[in-house]
């Protein structure tokens, strides 16, 4: 039974907790999650193939054959617990892998979300870097991080550092810093090159006045990388609205000296 399965619960779980941040409004946002093959194995029976194979817009050799589970275009989030069949999907990629067919949910015509080039070029990069650990990538409307994309620079520096001194947590649970894409139009293969570009040093990228793209193995990780990356963005914003601009911060010294007693690597040149 798929909707038993441990993973689609978490997934669904996921998608509750993301919606009730505000992250969803609308059909705002997607998530997508490659399986395991001992996952793949236990729902087979439950599989129903379509029969042809769509392309995607992009190619990724090194998932041809693996299966994703994705929330379909157009769906509200917060319709996902209510009836997964019709807003979630698995598909599984083609030998190529450039295509996929639906193997199971995305009922009454559905179809994967318009944003799963960006998650398939994602996934491509994740899976390779991290020697196929990192499974989850999500992509939410957070208003904070949205907001300072009106404000700073849109440069990765600027963003990492503001990030890194909005809590001491934050250079341990992001020490690679975070990438951000200028305005793009989204859904197509020009944002998704970018986004997997940044993919390659981040698990973080940041899409300018429109969202964030999270990165991780797990969606634990991966939700609370979101939620710890929107939280630095709304200290910032409740720090400046002070009136007072930033009197004292985490210094340069102090993050050094984070990275040294909690083990991480700092991307350097964020640090200058
Ligand atoms: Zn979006």
């Amino acid at each position: 039974m798929v909707l038993a399965a441990e993973f689609m619960k978490g997934f669904i779980r996921m998608a509750d907790d993301g919606c009730r941040q505000g992250w969803h409004e609308r059909n705002g946002g997607n998530l997508s999650y490659r399986l395991k093959p001992e996952e793949v194995d236990a729902i087979k029976p439950n599989m129903t193939p379509a029969g042809h194979f769509i392309k995607i817009g992009v190619k990724a050799e090194n998932l041809a054959g693996e299966y994703f589970l994705v929330t379909g275009s157009g769906k509200y989030f917060r319709n996902i617990a209510a009836a997964p069949q019709d807003n979630l999907g698995i598909v599984e990629l083609d030998q190529q892998g450039e295509g996929y067919r639906i193997v199971w949910g995305l009922e009454k015509g559905a179809v994967p979300t318009s944003e799963f080039p960006t998650h398939i070029m994602n996934h491509r990069v994740k899976k390779a870097v991290t020697k196929g650990e990192y499974r989850v990538i999500y992509h939410a409307h957070t208003p904070s991080i949205i907001a300072l994309t009106y404000v700073l620079p849109l440069t990765d520096k600027e963003f990492s550092r503001v990030l890194w001194t909005m809590a001491t947590e934050c250079p341990i649970v992001f020490p690679d810093g975070v990438g951000v894409v200028p305005w793009m139009v989204p859904g197509g293969s020009k944002i998704a090159l970018a986004t997997c570009e940044l993919m390659e040093k981040h698990d973080v990228a940041i899409w300018a006045h429109h969202g964030m793209f999270c990165a991780g193995p797990d969606f634990d990780t991966t939700y609370g990388l979101m939620d710890t990356v929107e939280k630095a963005a709304d200290i910032y914003l409740r720090a400046m609205s002070c009136g007072q601009g930033i009197r004292q911060t985490i210094s340069t010294d102090n993050l050094r000296e984070i990275a040294s007693a909690f083990h991480v690597k700092l991307r350097e040149e964020f640090l200058d």
